[in-house]
């Protein structure tokens, strides 16, 4: 028998070897024809007399990436267009989806001959789930080799037995972190415990596997066995009494409640250990069946799945401009900002020229990158060989002569016009006439800075944000006359560094900036109310954002703030900042010396370590308090996921950002826009455009012209409709088609 994606070869001690290969694809993932192959080679290796027993592996570097989530987006869209007509039949539709992985791979493990997962590489997901359902399990001994069950993080759970056979295998705590975290497992971790059998050397990989079946490996999983006993002891006994009240209070502190999926992991978990396996499969099934249905399972696979992955993969790069394999880049200011370009630069194996106004400044620039490998190193992030090939990538220097030969430029010296301006000059002078030259300005618009270049189609703004090492994000910004051959250059370069690009128009703070402003601006207006200060952080948390307000003014740094409202006063007039957030943000930097953690204290003080921050009591006296029973908490959280969204909304409006996936996608990397909405524009989308106006206006009254819907919010409501179809991403890939 032949199969597309597989091939089974059987040796002379008669152990099958399964390959599972995909062509045309770099990664193997499950699509419906992976899933019948994998069905009807169950079937051949048990009728075949004889093969003893079969081994599983990738012929890929990875083993597989899980399940090919465009699958499960297509059985949704079935069910919705199935439950308008008859709902009953579309449910059913979906819970049988929903169990068929699970079903598959019960019965792989009650086959009757044994079964070994040879893990040579990135095992996710459903094929995690496929190796836990083998009776044994090696993985290679390599940096490569993760495993993980991260369906968490999309909004879904593991659902093809994952929920069971995990807290079987390992301790229930230990298995209930990896499940609601989706945190990744080294071998020795998944070793540990207890979920894979043994390590071997990548080269005797798949003869360790084969060596366990030989050996006489049973072809029964334990919880299959008479007396089966779970590892860490029944749910009611004493270890249960101490594991599950905490269990539950620590997701509702993790989630607020946010996250339906994580709580049906702990559903599953509960309810799954008290019944035989094959019942258990069936709850996890239900649950899964219900979690597919929710809105936050349908928007996070959208944005952090579907959207993100081909924003990576440069969806918004010009096509027909050959990509750019980066031979040197220049990075001017080796500051705050440039020294962490130049370490995720040299990080991704790229040359980089790292130049100041002097050598000591340009060396003390690289010494940014020795601190952070140093430390990867010491916690066993990072190989010594990692540390040395990276710092020998960084070359400081003063000279601008260096450049000559890169095939990107880009600028972080101070936030100065006239500063910009020698230094673009300096450095074109450099420069080859096709090398790109790119400012990481936050203020100057784009437009205003490549006058200075003598090339303005090749000058670009590729936008960081601090830290650069941890931010995922990365605006490229667009001037006038910005060309496509700059724009591609700066995407592939993000790419490169393998963080997410979104193209954005030049304007004012970009997109980002704009929306993060609204989110500190408006809990200044709270305390400016006399709600206090706890109510306004908690609501933030609970409303999903991960850091509260006050907390990321004090990161962003509170003077920062001061000095761009007076900037925005200069530039745009009085009435453009609200003068009472201008008096307090006076009273915290020139009354109080409350400059943010940079000195210890802002809004928060920042006692020495291990002391956690506190909210600075003398907040209470700058403002007659509100009484908490006073103050209407849902409408707190309200306001903040509004006054984004509504931003995001005016960013649409004026053309800055043009395709909402990257207003979704940015939301969430950029500033933790409550992840389970899918992003702003989802979150508008999934309330409904009619539905958000008519909030919308509610809050106008009470709070103000922020909350004032922009036309185009008017007109959808008026339309019923949505971002997505308004600004269809796919509306070329339709046309084209067509
Ligand atoms: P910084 O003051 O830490 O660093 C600026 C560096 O530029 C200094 O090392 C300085 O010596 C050097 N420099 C000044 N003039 C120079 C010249 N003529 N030639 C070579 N080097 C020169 O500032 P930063 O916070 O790193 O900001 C740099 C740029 O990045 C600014 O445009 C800023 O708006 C932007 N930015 C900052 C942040 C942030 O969070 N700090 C975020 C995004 C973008």
């Amino acid at each position: 028998m032949t199969y597309t994606n597989f091939t089974v070869e059987t040796d002379a001690d008669g152990i099958a070897l399964v390959t599972w290969d995909m062509p045309d694809r770099s990664m193997n993932v499950f699509t419906e024809e992976v899933m019948n192959e994998i069905d009807a080679i169950i079937d051949a290796i048990v009728a075949d007399a004889g093969i003893k027993g079969a081994v599983f592996t990738s012929g890929k570097e990875t083993f597989s990436g899980g399940a090919d989530l465009g699958m499960l987006q297509k059985m949704l869209g079935i069910f919705h267009a199935e439950r308008a007509k008859d709902p009953q039949k579309a449910t059913k539709l979906l819970f049988d989806g929903a169990g068929r992985m699970s079903w598959l791979w019960r019965k792989l493990e009650t086959s009757g001959k044994p079964w070994v997962s040879a893990i040579n590489g990135t095992c996710m997901g459903g094929a995690f789930e496929l190796s836990l359902a083998c009776h044994g399990r090696v993985a290679a001994d390599a940096d490569h080799v993760k495993m993980a069950l991260p369906e968490v993080k999309v909004g879904i759970f593991p659902g093809a037995g994952g929920t069971q056979r995990v807290p079987r295998l390992a301790d229930q705590q230990q298995a209930l972190q990896m499940l609601t975290s989706g945190q990744n497992l080294t071998p020795k971790k998944a070793k540990a415990m207890g979920l894979i059998h043994e390590i071997a050397e990548p080269s005797k990989l798949v003869e360790t596997a084969k060596a366990m079946i030989r050996n006489g490996l049973k072809p029964v999983q334990p919880w299959d066995e008479k007396g089966f006993k779970l590892p860490g002891g029944p749910i009611y006994s004493a270890a249960g009494a101490n594991l599950w009240p905490p269990a539950i209070a620590i997701l509702r502190r993790e989630t607020w409640d946010n996250y339906p999926a994580a709580a049906a992991i702990l559903k599953c978990v509960y309810e799954g250990l008290l019944v035989p396996f094959d019942t258990a499969l069936r709850i996890e099934q239900r649950y899964f069946t219900e979690i597919m249905q929710s809105g936050q399972a349908a928007a996070m696979i959208r944005s952090l799945f579907v959207s993100l992955q081909e924003l990576n993969k440069g969806a918004r790069r010009p096509a027909d401009v050959p990509e750019t394999k980066f031979r040197k880049i220049g990075v001017i200011g080796a500051g705050f900002m440039g020294a962490g370009i130049a370490y995720v630069t040299a990080k991704a194996g790229i040359p980089v020229v790292l130049i100041d106004r002097d050598i000591e400044a340009a060396e003390k620039g690289k010494a940014h990158s020795d601190g952070l490998i140093s430390d990867a190193v010491k916690k066993g992030r990072a190989k010594p060989e990692e540390k040395e090939k990276l710092l020998a990538l960084i070359t400081p220097s003063a000279d601008y002569a260096d450049l000559d030969g890169a095939d990107l430029v880009i600028e972080a010296v101070f936030e100065d016009s006239e500063v910009k301006k020698a230094t673009t000059e300096k450095a074109e002078a450099a420069l080859k006439s096709s090398a790109i030259f790119a400012s990481n300005t936050s203020t100057i618009p784009i437009t205003a800075l490549a006058k200075n270049s003598v090339r303005p189609k090749n000058f670009v703004g590729i936008h960081f944000f601090s830290p650069v090492d941890r931010m995922m994000l990365v605006e490229v910004i667009l001037g006038k006359k910005t060309g496509d051959a700059a724009l591609a250059v700066a995407i592939d370069y993000v790419r490169a560094i393998k963080k997410t690009p979104v193209v954005v128009n030049d304007t004012r703070g970009f997109y980002v900036n704009r929306c993060v402003l609204r989110y500190m601006s408006e809990a200044y207006k709270m305390l400016i109310e006399g709600v206090p200060a706890p109510m306004i952080e908690n609501a933030a948390r609970a409303a999903g954002m991960p850091v509260g307000p006050l907390a990321l003014a004090d990161e962003i740094a509170v003077d920062l703030a001061q000095k761009i409202m007076k900037q925005t006063i200069r530039d745009l007039g009085e009435k453009a900042v609200d003068p009472e957030q201008v008096k307090l943000i006076d009273t915290l930097v020139d009354k109080h010396g409350r400059l943010g953690r940079k000195n210890g204290k802002g809004f928060y003080d920042y006692p020495p370590k291990p002391a956690k921050k506190k909210l600075w009591p003398g907040l209470k006296d700058l403002y007659p308090q509100k009484k908490p029973e006073d103050v209407d908490y849902e409408e707190l959280q309200k306001r903040f996921l509004y006054t984004i969204a509504l931003e995001a909304a005016r960013v649409m409006e004026e053309g800055i950002v043009t395709d909402p996936r990257e207003a979704d996608v940015g939301s969430i990397l950029a500033f933790g826009f409550a992840p389970y909405t899918g992003g702003v524009l989802s979150y508008i989308d999934g309330i409904g455009a009619q539905e958000f106006v008519a909030g919308a206006k509610v809050l106008q009254k009470k709070y103000g012209v922020e909350f004032k819907s922009p036309k185009l919010l008017l007109d959808m409501a008026a339309k019923g409709e949505t971002f997505y179809r308004r600004f269809d991403p796919y509306a070329g890939r339709a046309k084209e088609a067509a």
